[in-house]
């Protein structure tokens, strides 16, 4: 299988013309599988690129449309050129309050409307020190996956992201034997692909890629700068 490399730029300061300039540096990535999930303003600039990274939102609402002021639908996004869209991210979990059976009521959203997600799931460093870190994972995905088929899954081409809340933007990536026995956990319930995210850089990259039970990374604050990402591009093996 691909191993599958996606920048996760967040809240970043791009402007388009930033984007679109980080785009012209790139290296093509040729057949590999190489994705940015951007914020919404950036997502029509940047879709049908000429390297064919894929294009992603990293957010969006379960009601199809309502009063949500400030709020993004699954429509929307499909419009603006997204192909994907990151669901239940550990700064939306932790940060803005989601709870599983909003995130559940998303994920039933893309896959009503066909658009394939990213599902982060991961404990936080007060779990993972009280033992809880496979019954938290177990429960986000079972949580989100309720009443799905694997077939169904596989189909939309979903992915997990094992994100330890710990590791994320810390500078503290979790160790190679801590994220496979996640991913080996993990698969063994929904036989899908599983990314890690946490503090992936350039220097831990490759150790990470190479590891069997590790199909891609997610990566945030190191993805921002081109010529690193340029360089990850570059390291992700072929096939
Ligand atoms: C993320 O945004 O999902 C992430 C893993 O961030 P960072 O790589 O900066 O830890």
């Amino acid at each position: 299988m691909k191993k599958i490399l996606i920048a996760n730029w967040k809240m970043c300061n791009k402007s388009a013309a930033e984007a679109l300039n980080f785009l012209n540096v790139l290296p093509s990535p040729q057949k590999k599988d190489v994705r940015i999930a951007v914020p919404f303003t950036l997502i029509r600039e940047m879709a049908g690129n000429s390297l064919k990274i894929r294009i992603g939102g990293q957010n969006m609402h379960s009601y199809a449309e309502g009063a949500f002021t400030g709020e993004i639908s699954c429509m929307q996004l499909c419009d603006a050129g997204a192909d994907f869209v990151i669901l239940g991210h550990s700064e939306r979990r932790h940060l803005l309050g989601e709870t599983n059976e909003f995130i559940q009521g998303k994920v039933e959203r893309a896959v009503v409307e066909g658009l394939s997600f990213v599902l982060c799931v991961g404990e936080t460093l007060e779990e993972r020190e009280l033992g809880e870190t496979f019954d938290i994972i177990q429960s986000q995905l079972d949580s989100a996956f309720e009443d799905l088929s694997e077939e169904q899954l596989k189909t939309l081409g979903v992915l997990i992201a094992y994100e330890p809340v710990w590791a994320i933007g810390s500078g503290k990536s979790a160790e190679i034997s801590q994220i496979c026995k996640v991913h080996d956990f993990i698969k063994e319930k929904y036989p899908l692909p599983v990314l890690y995210g946490g503090s992936v850089t350039l220097e831990n990259f490759e150790k990470l890629i190479q590891a069997s039970s590790i199909d891609g990374v997610l990566v945030g604050g190191a993805s921002l700068g081109a010529a690193t990402f340029g360089q990850m591009i570059q390291l992700l093996p072929e096939g």
